[in-house]
């Protein structure tokens, strides 16, 4: 008699062995993430421990992660999509490899100008486009705007990164939306006019060049910034924030949206809600030296210390839309 309940109770712990696996196997959430590891997996920590959930994640460029989603189509295991710039961000959506999500959460956390307003992506830190300036070579009362740096005054003396990267494509993007064709390609020809010297790969080789007095000003994403000063905090750099009179200074996003297929929906919009919070809010944005994006929270003490700044509001779908012509117009006016 004692056996059989003993075999009973075995049976009936094997079941809710089985029952709870699976149901742990369910709250799991698989991000495939051009942000890297270092840049991710504090808060997917953070919200493993909150609730429970699980967080599996790929990372690769971006490039890579939306082929792979498109070769996979329905069988995709991803549920959430991690990248940075809207401009990839509204490649994805284009290409219908997210789905829109409604949530209430999202939409209290993030500002309207930096989410999509079909609810696809939302932008989950902010990174802000400003120029920089070599201190020893130029006063910030010289400077004023984007706009300005294709005067004649800053022949020879500015830096670009090349017009392949998504950011300066982004930027020029948002000009178009902001004054049309024509003055945006005036605007762009006019830089080109005035590089010292070819465009550079990358946004810290464009601050080294000013750094050694190869050219006065460059335009680039702060956290580079940043990382270069919190390296050599002598060097003879400091920011200007552009355009505080007029529309702002441009900013761009990193951000996350919800996979077409994903099966395990519940869960990760509960992880992207998670991220937009003010619990992981500094860590999404201080790790990378990045604003928060929810408006509740300040940003890292260092990152504070270059500033408060109006940012442009216009709605970074714009980034997207007119990326096509943005890259045709820097094309057309020779800037490689
Ligand atoms: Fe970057």
């Amino acid at each position: 008699m004692f056996k059989l309940n003993m075999n009973r109770f075995i049976l009936a712990l094997l079941c809710f062995f089985t029952w709870s696996v699976q149901s742990t196997q369910a709250q799991e959430v698989v991000v495939y993430s051009a942000r890297i590891e270092q840049l991710i997996k504090p808060m997917f920590d953070a919200f493993t421990k909150e609730t429970g959930i699980k967080v599996k994640y790929t990372t690769d460029n971006e490039g890579a992660l939306l082929a792979k989603l498109e070769a996979e189509g329905k069988n995709t295991p991803a549920d959430m999509l991690v990248t940075s710039d809207a401009g990839n961000l509204w490649a994805a959506a284009q290409a219908e490899l997210l789905k829109p999500i409604k949530s209430s959460v999202l939409a209290h956390n993030i500002p309207a100008h930096l989410r999509d307003p079909q609810n696809q992506w939302f932008g989950l830190s902010i990174r802000a486009r400003t120029l920089v300036y070599n201190t020893k070579k130029v006063k910030p009362e010289e400077l004023s705007s984007y706009e300005n740096l294709a005067d004649p005054k800053w022949k020879n003396r500015l830096c670009l990164r090349s017009s392949k990267k998504v950011y300066n494509q982004s930027l020029v993007a948002m000009m178009i939306a902001e004054h049309g064709e024509a003055r945006t390609e005036e605007i762009v020809k006019g830089w080109v006019a005035n590089l010292a010297t070819d465009p550079l790969s990358d946004d810290t080789k464009a601050l080294e060049y000013v750094a050694a007095g190869k050219c006065d000003v460059t335009l680039v994403n702060t956290y580079y910034f940043g990382r270069l000063m919190k390296k050599d905090p002598n060097l003879p750099l400091a920011i200007f924030w552009p355009n505080q009179d007029k529309n702002g200074v441009h900013v761009n996003v990193s951000g996350a949206g919800i996979t077409r297929y994903s099966r395990n929906e519940q869960a990760a919009v509960k992880l992207l809600e998670f991220l937009s919070s003010e619990k992981a809010q500094n860590l999404f944005a201080d790790v990378n030296m990045e604003y928060p994006v929810n408006p509740a929270i300040d940003a890292d003490p260092f990152v504070e210390s270059w500033g408060e700044f109006k940012q442009n509001p216009m709605n970074l779908v714009k980034a997207g839309e007119l990326q096509t012509t943005a890259v045709k117009l820097m094309d057309r006016v020779g800037y490689r």
